[in-house]
This record gives C-alpha cells, sequence and structure tokens, in this order.
C-alpha cells in the first residue's frame, strides 16, 4: 500500500485517524498549559497479536490504562479496542504507509496548534512500549526515523525498557520516564540515580518515597516538564478487571 493523503488512507483501511489531540482526560489537561499533544493509542500487549510491550508484567497488564478513562465506558461495543487493533496491525504490516500518514497527521496538528500559539508535544507510546525508532520511512532511499525526521518537535514517552534510555543519548529532542512494575525496583533505583525520573503508581500520591520527592503525576502529562531526578507519582485509576493483590500498585 502507498500512503498518497489522510482521505485516501480512511478510505482504504476504515480508520478514521490515527493519533488524536487533547482527547483522553489525562492529554485534555495540557489545554490548561497551552500545549497540544499528539498522542497514539496502540492496542496493549498482544491484543492485536503483535507484541508491544516486550517489559510487561501480568499485573500491568491486567490493569493497564488501556482498561480505563473513556474506554470503561464502552464496554457494549470495544469500538476504541477495535479501532486500536486495526491500528496495530497496520503499524506491524504496512509500516511505511502507516508512519508517512501519521507525519501527515503531526504536520497538520503541529500548524493548528501554532495558530493557535500554543506548544506541540508528540506522545508516541500512550498504551504501547514500542522504540520511536521502529516509525520510520525512507528519505533518498535512507531510513528517517521519526526523531530524525521531527528534529524540532518535543517527543515524551514512558517505557519499562531498561535500554530505551540510551535514546536519550542519541536524540535531543526524546525524554522518557521510566515506569515502575512491581518487578524492577533495581532497576529504578538506577534510573533515578542516573538522572532519569521514574513514575509509580499509588493508592495515594505521598510526598516522598524512596527518599525522593514525589510530583503530582496528573496535574498534566507532559513529562518533559519535570524535573529529572523526582519520583512521579500517579494515582491509581478504576479499571475494567480488578485486581486486588498486586505489586504495580504501592498501597500506603
Ligand atoms: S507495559 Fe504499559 S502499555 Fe503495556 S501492558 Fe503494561 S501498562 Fe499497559
Amino acid at each position: 500500500m502507498i500512503y498518497t493523503t489522510k482521505a485516501q488512507a480512511k478510505r482504504l483501511t476504515g480508520i478514521s485517524y490515527l493519533g488524536s489531540v487533547n482527547m483522553t482526560t489525562k492529554h485534555q489537561k495540557a489545554f490548561k498549559y497551552n500545549e497540544l499533544t499528539y498522542s497514539l493509542y496502540l492496542a496493549p500487549a498482544k491484543m492485536s497479536g503483535y507484541e508491544v510491550c516486550p517489559m510487561r508484567t501480568k499485573e500491568c497488564t491486567k490493569l493497564c490504562l488501556n482498561e480505563s478513562g473513556m474506554n470503561t465506558m464502552n464496554m457494549e461495543d470495544d469500538k476504541i479496542n477495535r479501532s486500536r487493533i486495526a491500528k496495530t496491525k497496520l503499524f506491524f504490516e504496512h509500516r511505511e504507509f502507516f508512519v508517512n500518514w501519521m507525519f501527515d497527521e503531526i504536520k497538520s496538528t503541529e500548524l493548528k496548534a501554532k495558530k493557535l500559539g500554543y506548544k506541540f508535544s508528540v506522545r508516541l507510546n500512550n498504551t504501547s512500549d514500542i522504540t520511536p525508532e521502529s516509525f520510520y520511512l525512507h528519505v533518498n532511499d535512507k531510513p528517517v526515523n521519526i526523531l530524525q525526521y521531527f528534529q524540532h518537535i518535543q517527543f515524551y514517552d514512558y517505557t519499562k525498557v531498561p535500554k530505551r534510555v540510551e535514546l536519550l543519548k542519541k536524540y535531543k529532542n526524546y525524554d522518557l520516564t521510566f515506569s515502575y512494575s512491581g518487578h524492577n525496583l533495581n532497576e529504578c533505583h538506577t534510573m533515578l540515580n542516573n538522572n532519569i525520573r521514574v513514575a509509580v503508581v499509588f493508592n495515594k500520591v505521598p510526598k516522598v518515597f524512596w527518599d525522593r520527592k514525589v510530583i503530582d503525576g496528573d496535574l498534566y502529562d507532559m513529562r518533559y516538564k519535570d524535573k529529572k531526578n523526582v519520583i512521579v507519582g500517579l494515582k491509581y485509576k478504576r479499571v475494567r478487571s480488578k485486581l486486588t493483590k498486586n505489586k504495580f500498585v504501592i498501597e500506603l
């Protein structure tokens, strides 16, 4: 498949759009900060048949944010999940088509932000944990990834993949927050000691944890605005599948 326009892509795939802008509750908070965040929601874990979360645990899979917020309200028809599965399949099966479409969406959203006088950022992994280097297309026969293509745009992600932080040295426009899974305590301490912030989910967010300052990570999502040596406290959100005993959510 060769991408030509957004309208052609919609027609061919039956998918209305790839990324959304300030649509979910957490991304709507960006409005308060005069910012638009273009966000991609894929089908997490192996829901689409393709694995998008290489370091996931059973617990985080069950508690995954994919099951919270807006999606909780759509239990009847699972429209949102079906759309995320279709996007994920498109990503794996027609990579350059997907990426060309996405680049077009990013360009038009950036333009919109400019017209509004807003800042603009991109979060690729909202319900996935894929390296941005996998989002590439060929320019003059050479692969160019999304961080190289949009060097002037701020990207940010959360990850459970320790190796991913190596990208921070390669790309100035990429920000990462490491995520506590309940099973990666040592990695979290290593990250903090290396000036990489760590996100932890709590039943109630404390001021200090592991002897580190905890910031309220629910005020906004644009983590790149935060200091690097802090813990980002996130309040546990209601999900479809209840998991009572787990290490992922810190009970205080
Ligand atoms: S790694 Fe993140 S996106 Fe993937 S299943 Fe776990 S919580 Fe969800």
